[in-house]
């Protein structure tokens, strides 16, 4: 492909509307331009690198035995009831209604097509086991849209279905694809992580997200340094750490603690360490009021709480609700004589004489313990962990990390089987409930990883794979009639081999050529310039600083090895 020719419109300013490097470089480089919140159009080179991750993920998939279909976007209302998900989704979901107002929505996700098509067309254990995946568009809402490509509103996932028999039948499946995704990440070169990852309340067995340590990634791991055991935040379960209270049986006090807020304030007002106080917060799960507490420093963990509780919707409880079960003001809850139901973290449990909202505007207790002055509802693991925590597998010290999700995997177990009836026969002629597992791949996210991980001062470095063009030939005067003919003749013979080549035909200065060569990203650059004549051209890699001299047929063959390899 000629330059001349290409639509790449790179841009040499950073666009304002973009905040992490990886949406910069992707509009910069011309990959891309925004059409709404959390909606892109791709331009040439753009389109090029998603087709090269599609086709690495595509391969990998079918290596591992998995066949590939197509499900529409446009899905009915039915379906999406069937399997309860059409009120689960809530504003999520795109709906949109047909002429005879009969209600669609654009595919969030496809569980239930896959598991159709197989209740429809399998009948028999013999054409067990099946994993089928598709290459799709799907659309979420998303209520937080940002990043560019990295959480979108419109993006393309890569979603694959498994279905067996039995669950050592579906460990095999599970692990099929794990291996497949390995090798896929691995041909894309990034640096990943697999973690634990929560599966939910209705649980699947087990679950585990590909994560590409990142500073802008939404996701927190945590991992331990001394037996790598690593899972997501919402799922690594938080080891109780010793009371640091005082011990001794104290009598509990009332304390006035006028206009004390918040934990800052009652750190000033008491002078202690947050280790010493519990905090009470009131949810909202499907409208039910219930007060959580965790230590003064601690987080809750939603996930946690909602999987524990099994509620579809939970928020924070407003003012009036904090007020009908606490009789105060929002600050002040406790569980002393609180009218909701109380969690309590384990780590509480351990806790001694601590300082907790009194339920009365303005008030708080001191010496509070647990069994004594309250008793609690439950007492679970409620608490996201932390950096410094005991890791739940071996005791050593538990890190974090930001990460981004690219990958899924999950066994789904019977979830959708049982509601939709996906069966079949088994070898006694007998009715199964097939076993399914799920995977997801988030192609254009795999873009925005790529580049978040692999980039310069200068621009995109693309590993060899992924890149739109593997190689640019670039005369330094377009107009030297030596210098064009020789960059030619390399162009064309790397054509001839199947390469995608770029030869930068344009009337530029070459600052400006390599310039947006380094920003696109090309692995391989081939500089024709004065020496020309002698048949000597520059050769250079994108992930090398310098260059190096050498023949042109030496150029030809080192960049075929370099990109074939
Ligand atoms: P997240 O926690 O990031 O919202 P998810 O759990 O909703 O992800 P899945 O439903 O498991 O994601 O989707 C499979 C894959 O699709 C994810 O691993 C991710 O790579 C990608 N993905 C999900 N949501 C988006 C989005 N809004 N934009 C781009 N990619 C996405
Ligand atoms: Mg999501």
């Amino acid at each position: 492909m000629k330059v001349s020719k290409l639509l790449m419109p790179t841009l040499r300013e950073v666009p304002a509307e973009a905040e992490i490097k990886s949406h910069q470089l992707m509009l910069r480089a011309g990959l891309m331009r925004k059409t709404a919140s959390g909606v892109y159009s791709y331009l040439p080179l753009g389109v090029k690198t998603l087709q090269n991750v599609e086709k690495i993920i595509r391969e990998g998939m079918n290596n591992h035995g998995a066949q590939e279909l197509l499900m529409p976007a446009i899905l009915p209302k039915e379906i999406l009831e069937e399997s309860g998900r059409w009120e689960v989704f809530g504003p999520e979901m795109f709906r949109l209604k047909d002429r005879n107002s009969r209600d669609y929505c654009l595919g969030p996700t496809h569980e239930e097509m896959f598991t159709i098509t197989v209740r429809d067309e399998v009948r028999s254990y013999k054409n067990l086991p099946l994993t089928l995946y598709q290459i799709q568009t799907k659309y979420r809402d998303e209520r937080r849209p940002r990043f560019g490509v990295m959480r979108s509103r419109e993006f393309i996932m890569k979603d694959a279905y498994s279905f067996d028999l039995n669950e050592e039948g579906l460990d095999a499946s599970y692990k099929e694809m794990y291996n497949a995704y390995c090798e896929i990440f691995d041909r894309m070169k990034l640096d990943y992580t697999v973690v634990d990852a929560d599966s939910g309340a209705m649980g699947g067995s087990g679950s585990q997200e590909f994560m590409v340590k990142s500073d802008v990634g939404e996701d927190t791991i945590a991992y331990c340094q001394e037996c790598g055991y690593a899972a997501n935040e919402e799922k690594m379960a938080g080891v109780p750490s010793s009371c640091v209270c005082p011990q001794g049986d104290m009598k509990i006090e009332k304390i006035h603690t006028p206009n004390v807020k918040t934990i800052e304030d009652l750190i000033k007002l008491f002078s202690c360490e947050p280790t010493l106080f519990v905090k009470t917060i009131i949810y909202k799960a499907d409208g039910k009021p219930v007060a959580v507490m965790v230590r003064g420093d601690r987080d809750v963990n939603e996930t946690k709480l909602q999987n524990y509780l099994g509620c579809l919707e939970l928020e924070m409880a407003d003012p009036q609700t904090v007020y009908d079960v606490t009789g105060a003001a929002v600050g002040f809850a406790g569980p002393v004589g609180i009218k909701c139901d109380v969690l309590m973290d384990l780590e509480v449990e351990k806790m001694k004489n601590f300082i907790i909202g009194a339920n009365e505007t303005d008030y708080h207790f001191k010496n509070v313990q647990p069994g004594r002055d309250f008793t609690p509802t439950a007492t679970l693991d409620l608490r996201n962990v932390v950096c410094g925590d005991a890791c739940p597998k071996c005791g050593g010290k538990i890190k974090t990390a930001q990460g981004i999700e690219v990958g899924h995997i999950f066994k789904l177990g019977t979830k959708y089987s049982k509601a939709l009836g996906c069966t079949c026969l088994d070898e006694k002629g007998e009715d199964r409930t097939i076993i399914m597992g799920c995977y997801g791949i988030g192609v254009n996210r795999c873009v925005a990883a790529i580049v978040e991980q692999s980039s310069d001062e200068n621009g995109i470095i693309w590993p060899v794979d992924v890149a739109p063009f593997k190689a640019i030939i670039v005369p330094v005067n377009e107009e030297n009639q030596e210098q064009m003919a020789l960059a030619e003749e390399i162009y064309n013979t790397l054509k001839s081999k199947g390469i995608d080549v770029l030869i930068d035909d344009r009337h530029e200065r070459p600052g400006v050529k390599f310039k947006d060569a380094d920003l696109i990203g090309i692995p391989v650059r081939i500089t024709v310039g004065k020496k020309a004549a002698d048949g000597i051209v520059e050769y250079k890699l994108r992930t090398e600083k310098e260059s190096v001299d050498m023949t042109a047929e030496e150029a030809i063959s080192s960049a075929i090895k370099y990109i074939t390899q």
